[in-house]
This record gives structure tokens, C-alpha cells and sequence, in this order.
């Protein structure tokens, strides 16, 4: 908005109102220019929000859902949304078959999206030579776990060895639940632990090493 007499971007807005027709969202601004003391009116008109395809991944399972954007605003992928979910990030943007990581909202099928509110699910096992307990354990996002950490979860007391994320496999350093596929450990002989997870578990299996994956 720049002042139509002078060019001047120094603009006061001394009043705003709100109109809605049946596709648009006004408002109207009156406005003074800081420069000259012009004061004049300025319309900004937003097409009307209508819903869009949700579709917000969690864990394992994924929800389908709607959220209501104006079709005159841009989306890109890292964007935070509020949706009947809570607060989700964009992952990406679906255009006629086609994923892009930035649109005109009016141009846009549906929004991929993943949760920030919901807890990180991770994977514990301890090794009990031979057998393993394994545990799904729900995290906040942000929980550090690093190497060395004296854990109790269940019944054990355990050290955690190597940290497996998304990408690498960490023995040193820490890392955030959210980029945790698993923690492996193995039992200590110790009364003092630097953290509880037992209250956390989700689910608990009890696994012979030789069947595999664990
Ligand atoms: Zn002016």
C-alpha cells in the first residue's frame, strides 16, 4: 500500500473493517500517509477460505481430513497448519498427480502433512542374551536420548549401546525422538538410572535373537 499522492510506503492504518461477500473476505482499510497526511481508503479482498484435502501422516497410519485455506494464499512444504489434529507440517503438496513443495493454494488436490503435537513412537529393545524385550515407547518430540544414558524401562535397567535414526546409526553424540527409529541397549547391574521410561511404553514383545529384526 503506498500513498496514491505522494508514492510514500510510511502508512498509518487508522481504522479496519471486515466485509464478506458470498466468495470474498474485504477488508477495508483507511489509512493516512505518515509523508504527506493523505488519508484514503484501500480494499484487500481474499477469496473465501473453502476446505482442501488434509492428509496428515502419524506413526504408522495416516488420516484423511479437510482444513479450510484461503485459495488466494501460497503454501509451501514446512508450513504449519492448524488442523482438527492439532498443529501439522506440511510434507508436501499434490498439484494433478504431481508433488511440489510450493503452490497457489487455488492450484492445489491435496496437502500431505505430518504431526508435530502427536508424541515421537520409537523403537527400545534390551538384549538379554539370546532373547530380546522390545518395546515400542512414545516420546515427546524434543526427548534426547544419547549413548551411555542409564535407562530403566519395564524391569530392566539398561545402558543404552547405539541409537539407530532415520539416516545413521549413532554411538556417541545424542539424539532427538522425533529422528529415532530405534534404541538398542543392554542391561547394567546398576540401582541408579538417568531417566524412567516405563510409564511411556506403548507395547512390549519378547523376541528370540534369531528371529530377526529386533
Ligand atoms: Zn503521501
Amino acid at each position: 500500500m503506498d500513498c496514491p499522492i505522494c508514492g510514500s510506503d510510511e502508512i498509518e492504518i487508522l481504522n479496519s473493517k471486515q466485509k464478506s461477500s458470498k466468495k470474498k473476505l474485504m477488508e477495508e482499510y483507511l489509512l493516512k500517509c505518515e509523508d504527506c497526511g493523505h488519508v484514503f481508503k484501500d480494499i484487500i479482498s481474499l477469496k473465501k477460505p473453502r476446505p482442501y484435502r488434509l492428509i496428515i501422516s502419524e506413526q504408522d497410519k495416516s488420516h484423511k481430513t479437510t482444513i479450510d485455506l484461503s485459495p488466494s494464499d501460497e503454501l509451501k512444504t514446512g508450513d504449519v497448519l492448524l488442523s482438527e489434529l492439532g498443529q501439522v507440517e506440511v510434507t508436501s503438496i499434490e498439484i494433478k498427480d504431481k508433488r511440489v513443495n510450493k503452490a497457489k493454494l487455488e492450484d492445489v488436490d491435496t496437502i500431505w502433512a505430518s504431526s508435530i503435537e502427536i508424541p515421537a513412537r520409537i523403537g527400545f529393545s534390551v538384549d538379554l542374551h539370546g532373547e530380546v524385550d522390545s518395546y515400542k515407547v512414545d516420546l515427546e518430540r524434543d526427548f534426547e536420548i544419547a549413548p551411555g544414558d542409564i535407562v530403566k524401562i519395564d524391569k530392566h535397567i539398561v545402558k543404552v549401546h547405539v541409537i539407530k535414526t532415520q539416516d545413521r546409526k549413532l554411538t556417541s553424540g545424542f539424539a532427538r525422538a522425533n529422528v529415532i527409529k530405534r534404541v538398542y541397549s543392554k542391561p547394567v547391574k546398576f540401582n541408579n538410572y538417568d531417566y524412567d521410561l516405563t510409564k511411556d511404553i506403548f507395547k512390549k514383545h519378547k523376541r528370540k535373537k534369531h528371529e530377526g529384526i529386533y
